[in-house]
Parts: C-alpha cells; sequence; structure tokens
C-alpha cells in the first residue's frame, strides 16, 4: 500500500494495513466489512477505520482514534452512498468520546490536542 500524508507531522509515513475486526455491533447480515489500521512511523499517531457495508448498499463508517489510557474518540456516520463520506464531510457524522455522544467543536479539540501533544514528543 502507498503511504500517506501523516496528519500530524506532516512526513509521508503513514502505512494503512488491513485488519479484521471482531464485534458485536457488527452491521447486518450479508454485509461487509472492510478495515484498516493506520500508524505513523513518525510520531505515532494511529487511527483504525471500519467501513461496514449493508446488503442494500448503505454502509457505516467508524473512525476510531485511540488516546492512550483516556477513552477512545470515535466518529461515526451512516450514509447511503459510501462515496459520499470522505472523511471531512461533515453532516454525516456523529462524535463520541468512549461511549458518550460529544459535539463536533470538542472532538475536534481533543484530537488536535492529542495531535499536538504528538508532535512536540517527535519533534523535540
Ligand atoms: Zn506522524
Amino acid at each position: 500500500m502507498e503511504k500517506l500524508i501523516c496528519k500530524t507531522c506532516a512526513s509521508e509515513s503513514m502505512i494503512p494495513v488491513e485488519v479484521q475486526v471482531e464485534g458485536d455491533d457488527l452491521i447486518l447480515d450479508g454485509g461487509q466489512q472492510e478495515s484498516y489500521f493506520y500508524t505513523c512511523h513518525v510520531c505515532g499517531d494511529n487511527w483504525l477505520s471500519i467501513k461496514e457495508t449493508a446488503g442494500d448498499g448503505s454502509c457505516q463508517i467508524t473512525f476510531i482514534h485511540q488516546m492512550g489510557m483516556s477513552p477512545l474518540l470515535k466518529r461515526v456516520a451512516r450514509v447511503e452512498d459510501p462515496y459520499l463520506a470522505v472523511e471531512e464531510a461533515g453532516s454525516h457524522w456523529s462524535y463520541f468520546m468512549g461511549d458518550d455522544e460529544i459535539s463536533e467543536e470538542v472532538w475536534k479539540e481533543k484530537l488536535s490536542r492529542r495531535r499536538r501533544i504528538l508532535k512536540s514528543i517527535c519533534t523535540n
């Protein structure tokens, strides 16, 4: 797989690895799951993307950012057409910290704070 630009440290060192995610909340029989774990080999930033496609073609996309010891930052989109669910298309997304739904603003602030910390670790 090609490398992607890391949003935290801006180096071209994000490597997606296909993974199989086990879980109780996988949607719908007859669906498919496609999951990738992205890790930056420079700063250690990482996230998991899970795309679950139901039999009718609608899909749910979940991004999970691990936060060390604190709750996971997670966002979920349910879309009719997976091609609409580009990462920054805001309207489809719900935002969570752990199991609690939080506002997009708070979520983005927490993610950018985490990225600042990772960046300062790797540039020092
Ligand atoms: Zn990085």
